[in-house]
């Protein structure tokens, strides 16, 4: 703590205190409490007629002076006692004889205690300021703290911002390009016999699926800040999940020409939800699965409803999650070592948008695995 601040301190704690404690009346109190110490002293002595421990009163006189006033009137009212005292009490042993300071030597062991006391409360006041001090330090460290974290949330507002804004000026000219290769690659298709026709569209085809795979990241990077920024608002309806369930799995299975099992109750199963983005749900699932376990491989999707929700499930037969990645397999940005080292492509975003989306339908989700015999990924959703 800088030295202004502590003076800044040491007036504060001055200002709290009530102004009849201050030192000042205290060095004025200590006048009258010596007389009246002395009085009572002489008072005692002459009931007794001889008083063996004249320094008593005084004594009580300091200690009361230390504990209102503080250690300076306690040292002044020490001073003042020991004079009294030698006045009236030595002084007159050796019959006014001012020069005899031997006699005097007997009030160093009241000097010696009353010294002691207003020690002791120094101690005491130092303490006090201390605590203070550490008090205000204390302070200014959550203001500090406060500020940092407000810089913080502020550059992560900005980086939100610039993910969105991003995302939506990548977005136009790659929907162009996609649009314009789609074009030349229908074209082409009608003169299929020219053969110099053939290295176009391998070209053309190969900017398509690159374009369609850019798409899906700006997809993913779009959801994932308007997510942040609360901008997504469910349209819930009335849906026979069932249906909507078998459709994306028949969509993957077109897509990917993978086999996909489905397995769900004959009779519809009808629940509210949003259902472009519950579609979402199941796809990013159910793509994972394929993604991540070999080509040959079986996905084993099912719907089981029972009394108060519904309970989702996408099986795979893959290399499975490690069991200290699976808590983390749900947040933002994260792969895993073996989703890194493998030629998988991803940005680590689709399990953080699905949570959310399960979150904001009020369900759960979770994933059970066992590393090198696959994966399940569960999504209940209350009914
Ligand atoms: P990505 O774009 O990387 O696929 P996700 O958010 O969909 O991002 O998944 C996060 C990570 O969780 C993946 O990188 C992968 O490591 C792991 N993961 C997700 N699904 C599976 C699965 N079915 N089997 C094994 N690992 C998976």
């Amino acid at each position: 703590m800088s030295l202004e601040q502590r003076s800044r301190l040491r007036k504060d704690y001055m200002s709290n205190v009530p102004k009849w404690r201050h030192p000042f009346i205290g060095y004025l109190v200590t006048i009258p409490a010596t007389i009246i110490v002395l009085m009572c002293t002489m008072y005692v002595a002459k009931m007794f007629g001889q008083f063996f421990f004249p320094s008593t009163f005084c004594i009580i006189a300091i200690v009361f002076v230390a504990l209102f006033w503080g250690a300076g009137p306690a040292v002044w009212s020490i001073m003042l006692n020991a004079a009294a005292l030698y006045y009236f009490f030595v002084l007159p042993f050796n019959a006014y004889d001012y020069t005899n300071w031997r006699d005097a030597l007997q009030l160093l062991p009241f000097i010696g205690s009353g010294l002691v006391i207003a020690l002791i409360t120094a101690q005491r006041e130092r303490a006090r300021f201390q605590a203070l001090a550490t008090e205000l330090e204390l302070q200014l460290y959550a203001q500090e703290l406060e500020a940092t974290n407000r810089q913080l949330e502020d550059a992560n507002q900005m980086k939100d911002r610039f993910l969105s804004i991003a995302s939506h000026e990548l977005k136009t000219p790659v929907t162009t390009i996609r649009g314009q290769a789609q074009l030349m690659l229908r074209r082409i298709s009608k003169h299929k016999d020219e053969k110099h026709m053939d290295g176009v569209a391998t070209t053309l085809e190969r900017i398509n699926d690159q374009t369609s795979r850019l798409t899906t990241l700006i997809d993913e990077l779009l959801d994932v800040s308007s997510m942040r920024a609360g901008k997504v608002i469910l349209n819930k309806r009335l849906t026979d999940v069932t249906s909507l369930c078998r459709e994306v799995v028949e969509d993957q299975q077109l897509l990917t020409e993978r086999h996909i099992t489905f397995e769900a109750p004959t009779e519809p199963v009808n629940m509210e939800v949003d259902v472009d983005r519950f579609a979402q749900v199941m796809s990013n699932l159910i793509s994972n699965a394929l993604k991540y376990s070999p080509d040959r491989s079986l996905v084993e999707v099912s719907i089981q409803p029972e009394t108060y929700y519904v309970l989702f499930s996408v099986k795979d037969h893959g290399r499975g999650i490690a069991k200290d990645q699976q808590e983390h397999i749900f947040e933002t940005f994260y792969r895993t070592p073996d989703a890194q080292a493998s030629t998988k492509r991803g940005l680590g975003l689709g399990l953080s948008i699905t949570k959310d989306i399960v979150e904001r339908h009020n369900g759960h989700i979770w994933c059970e695995s066992v590393p090198g015999k696959g994966s399940t990924f569960f999504v209940e959703i209350p009914l």
